[in-house]
């Protein structure tokens, strides 16, 4: 069993960020609601708007605070250790501004930021208005992670978050 009250070693937190109605708090509450673990066990805790994920690993404790901001304040941006830009799969116009909101970020971050494209709504595929491949392709110059997920069918939200995770737990171990 896993004692909390055990001393944490590293704080991290996450932002998403993006265009309103992109589904970036849907992301965030479906990956709160599941458990997960990275090389051991792993338990999340909920609170307000921040969530905290305490993460154990044999090696340390983490603990990852993700923080959903609408807007981008400069403080929050300046202190945290990764970044979800996020765009709905099925509007154009929030893939086209996701250039803009990276400018922002990489104007007030960390260079060290892990950053990663999120095409949420995946499941609109009838609706789509932004090819995988130009996604992949933005991700690939802009030299960030990529995936497409979808908070409505819970496909590829905990591998997005993970993956993020895992990321920044790699730059400090
Ligand atoms: P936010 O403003 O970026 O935080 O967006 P929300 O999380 O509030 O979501 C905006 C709208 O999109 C809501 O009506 C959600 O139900 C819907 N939504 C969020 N994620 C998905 C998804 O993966 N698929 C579909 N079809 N709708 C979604």
């Amino acid at each position: 069993q896993v004692n909390f009250n055990q001393k944490i070693d590293y704080v991290f937190k996450i932002v998403l960020i993006g265009d309103s109605a992109v589904g970036k708090s849907q992301l965030l509450a479906r990956f709160a609601r599941n458990e997960f673990s990275l090389d051991s066990k792993a338990t999340i805790g909920v609170e307000f708007q921040t969530k905290t994920i305490v993460m154990i690993t044999k090696r340390s404790k983490l603990r990852f605070g993700i923080l959903q901001v609408s807007g981008s304040d400069k403080c929050i941006l300046q202190r945290c250790s990764g970044a979800m830009l996020v765009y709905d799969i099925s509007k154009r116009q929030s893939f086209d501004h996701i250039a803009k909101w990276l400018e922002e970020l990489r104007e007030h971050a960390d260079n060290n930021t892990i950053i990663m494209l999120v095409g949420n709504k995946s499941d609109l595929e009838t609706l789509r208005a932004v090819p995988t491949e130009d996604a992949k392709e933005f991700a690939q110059k802009e030299n960030l992670f990529f995936m497409e997920t979808s908070a409505l069918e819970s496909t590829n939200v905990e591998s997005a978050f993970l993956s993020v995770l895992t990321e920044i737990y790699r730059t400090v171990s």
